[in-house]
């Protein structure tokens, strides 16, 4: 079992995966489930449950063999391992459309990744609240996030701008950048990028969405 590094040489598939993995647990939890199988757990994800085993080697199994997986206990497990078992302080550059409507997203703080701050450099943004958070000048980046021990900078500025804000969040501490911004961006290698193009997202959903229209219309012109 590989687990140097505090696990941060876990794959990527298996990483991506345990947020649905908390996430269907948590809806377990919500109902009054308190076991479940890895086969019931790994079904409702359309994944096998060999897979979600294979998964949860990697943290030490979580339940002996042929015994089901308490809810409970398996939730708390996984927030440790994501790294909210602890409210992770986050901020937000660039309060355009994008900015805000992330900053308005309450699901977020509700996640563990509580808002300390939103940064802009329109004077016109600049003073106006967000739930009850004032958006601050840019000037105030590197103090607001030292002071609140911000961790997360989530880049909403166009892609002109993001890498000199990816250098100044990095330099103020953050060492996770969840970039918005349709540009890739250097960062040191104790630092993590997760790049989230929505315009890239919707282009493969067309791509789907034209071979499904078209299969339709085949359909329609041969039905036999
Ligand atoms: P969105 O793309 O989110 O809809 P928008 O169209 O209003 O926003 P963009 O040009 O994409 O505007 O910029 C997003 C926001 O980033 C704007 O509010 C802009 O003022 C801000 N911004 C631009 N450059 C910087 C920078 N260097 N630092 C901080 N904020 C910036």
């Amino acid at each position: 079992m590989k687990r140097n590094r505090g696990g941060c040489d876990i794959p990527e598939a298996t990483i991506g995966r345990l947020p649905l993995y908390l996430e269907k647990l948590k809806l377990l939890q919500a109902i009054g489930v308190e076991d479940v199988s890895s086969r019931q757990l790994a079904e409702s994800l359309d994944i096998k449950a060999s897979q979600l085993r294979h998964d949860f080697h990697y943290f030490g199994g979580f339940s002996r063999p042929g015994r089901p997986y308490q809810v409970q206990k398996l939730v708390t497990a996984l927030e440790q391992i994501i790294g909210i078992d602890r409210p992770v302080p986050s901020a937000i550059v660039g309060a355009g459309h994008l900015g805000q409507a992330l900053a308005n997203y309450q699901n977020l703080d509700l996640q563990g990744f509580p808002l300390r701050g939103i940064f802009d450099i329109n004077p016109k943004l600049v003073g106006l609240e967000i739930r009850g958070q004032p958006i601050r000048d840019l000037d105030e980046l590197e103090p607001v996030c030292a002071r609140e021990k911000v961790k997360i900078g989530i880049i909403t500025v166009p892609a002109s701008a993001a890498q000199a804000i990816a250098n100044r969040l990095v330099a103020s501490g953050v060492i996770g950048l969840f970039n918005f911004a349709p540009t890739d961006l250097k960062v040191p290698p104790t630092v993590a990028v997760r790049n989230e193009r929505i315009t890239v997202g919707i282009m493969s959903l067309s791509f789907k969405v034209k071979c499904l229209a078209a299969a339709g219309e085949a359909v329609a012109a041969d039905p036999d």
